[in-house]
């Protein structure tokens, strides 16, 4: 079992170096358009309830499911990323998504973090249960499930039921931890309404975010969704 490679991790948390344990990485993916407290707390809680060493948090760059939608640019998305995650040193924010040509599919990016890292670092992707409950017709969804245990965040109330059949009946091995997180009351779409209602975003997301919304002017036109 090889150790990782400093050079070629780039801005990845570098973990598996003491090849006497095993470490979790947790892969926060999303379109974080814009990021939110939710997603904050949603990422601590998978941290401390599944005993991951880091979070790593993934910004889609073309998401699959967007196309014909408007969204905001990698570039802001992953600029507010890092700046809501700037304080919390289990958090990192790789750009490894925002800078992949093409659409983003969920399994090259875990392809990838499996060549970077070795054996010991296991890998745990995280995002919303809404998301998951088209993890079956994601592009390779088997080697998905080869790869990483799933992490389905769902807001409180959320019936998990269609979910959980709909994975059940696929035929496809996936390792899915449900995760009530109830700060997840909170959503993007929110947040968007609110910049075009002229209403203030503090304390529903980081204080920075909140500035860099303002000052490049996001969400100020037509609804996008
Ligand atoms: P989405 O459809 O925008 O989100 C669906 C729901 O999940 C929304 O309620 C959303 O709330 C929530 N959500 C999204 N990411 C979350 C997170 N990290 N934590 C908690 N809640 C989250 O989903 P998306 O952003 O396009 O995709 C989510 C992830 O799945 C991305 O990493 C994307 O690349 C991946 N994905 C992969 C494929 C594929 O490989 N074929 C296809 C679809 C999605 P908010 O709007 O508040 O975030």
């Amino acid at each position: 079992m090889a150790a990782p490679n400093p050079d070629t991790l780039g801005d990845l948390p570098r973990l598996g170096q003491d090849e006497g344990r095993t470490y979790r990485l947790g892969i926060m993916g999303g379109t974080f358009d814009p990021i939110h407290n939710g997603h904050l707390v949603a990422a601590d809680q998978a941290r401390c309830d599944l005993g991951l060493d880091t979070v790593v948090f993934m910004p889609a760059g073309r998401p699959v499911f967007k196309e014909g939608k408007v969204v905001s640019s990698p570039s802001d998305r992953y600029a507010m990323t890092l700046l809501a995650t700037a304080a919390n040193p289990n958090f990192a924010v790789s750009r490894m998504e925002v800078e992949r040509e093409g659409l983003t599919y969920t399994a090259d990016t875990l392809e990838r973090l499996r060549e970077l890292y070795p054996d010991n670092v296991e890998l745990y992707f995280i995002t919303g249960a809404d998301a998951v409950l088209d993890i079956v017709s994601w592009h390779n969804a088997e080697r998905i499930a080869d790869l990483a245990t799933i992490v389905a965040a769902t807001r409180p109330g959320y019936n998990l039921d269609h979910v959980v059949d709909k994975i059940g009946s696929s035929g496809i091995d996936f390792d899915v931890i449900y995760l009530e997180v109830p700060a997840l009351a909170i959503s993007s779409s929110y947040l968007r309404d609110r910049v075009r209602a002229g209403q203030s975003l503090l304390y529903l997301t980081d204080d920075a975010v909140v500035g860099y919304i303002a000052k490049r002017g996001l969400y100020t036109g037509d609804a996008d969704a």
